[in-house]
């Protein structure tokens, strides 16, 4: 594939926080629709790639290509280059970061009314769509504290999903959550992986990357040490790092 063809486009992305390098010349393409789910040790660059990706960290070099949109990352981003940015490129936490006071359904309404400037009516009515399809249309008038982390997360998920956007990316999304409810949030990425979403997602789940995910990429040292189809990264790894990664997590 080549960048044109890539609704994401890494090229020499790096970052370094006070001398240390976090992530060090990662280029990567993803295809629409493409499921990219990302391995590696901790520490070594995953989050920091993602969070490169839409900005919440500004790399020092490199350029990063949306739906071939350039974004400028040598100098300073303008706000509304951040909301659209943020906008089109959606993002899921390991910890759910939902607002504690606000309903299930205000958490979901409310960043479409802010960024996108819908009415509160036909916010609400797109929320309860995303809820259904989440599996959550009955936890709407909830609080935060009275749902699951399993049902935060897929909260999360509705709340990101309502900006449309184009890219997904999850940060270990059910690394916080018991098995049981981790399955569950899986369930959901999986069901919106079938919808044509591209997806990043970075995941010690190992079967998920393998059922799921079109490619697997292993980080180590803020680089990518090797990628393929999952399968043949997990049954035949060509790095030693890799091996041992694997029987760690396995
Ligand atoms: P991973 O997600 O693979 O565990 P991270 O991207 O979180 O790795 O971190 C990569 C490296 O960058 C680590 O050494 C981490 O300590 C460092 N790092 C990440 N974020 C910051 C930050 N905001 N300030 C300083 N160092 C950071
Ligand atoms: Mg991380």
């Amino acid at each position: 594939m080549n960048q044109a063809e890539s609704i994401l486009s890494l090229r020499d992305v790096e970052k370094t926080f006070a001398g240390h390098c976090a992530v060090d010349g990662v280029s990567l393409d993803v295809a629409r629709g493409e499921v990219v789910a990302v391995i590696g040790p901790s520490g070594s660059g995953k989050s920091t790639m993602l969070r490169c990706i839409n900005l919440l960290e500004v790399p020092d070099r490199g350029t990063i290509t949306v739906d071939g949109t350039d974004l400028d990352t040598s100098g300073t981003v303008s706000a509304r280059d951040l909301t659209q940015l943020r906008r089109r490129v959606g993002m899921v936490f390991q910890s759910f970061n939902l607002f504690p006071h606000m309903t299930v359904l205000r958490n979901i309404s409310l960043p479409q009314e802010r960024v996108l400037g819908r009415s509160r009516d036909e916010a609400d009515r797109r929320s309860m769509e995303l809820l259904e399809r989440v599996g959550l249309q009955q936890k709407a008038d909830a609080y935060p504290a009275k749902c699951s982390g399993g049902q935060q997360q897929r909260v999360a998920i509705a709340r990101a999903l309502a900006l449309d956007p184009e890219i997904m990316l999850f940060d270990e999304p059910t690394s916080a959550l018991d098995p049981e409810l981790g399955l569950e949030v899986l369930a959901v990425m999986r069901q919106l992986a079938d919808t044509g979403m591209t997806m990043i997602v970075v995941t010690h789940e190992i079967h998920f990357a393998a059922t799921v995910a079109d490619r697997l990429i292993v980080m180590a040292d803020g680089r990518i040490l090797e990628q393929g189809p999952p399968q043949q990264v997990l049954d035949d790894p060509q790095h030693a790092r890799t091996r041992t990664f694997l029987s760690a997590i396995k």
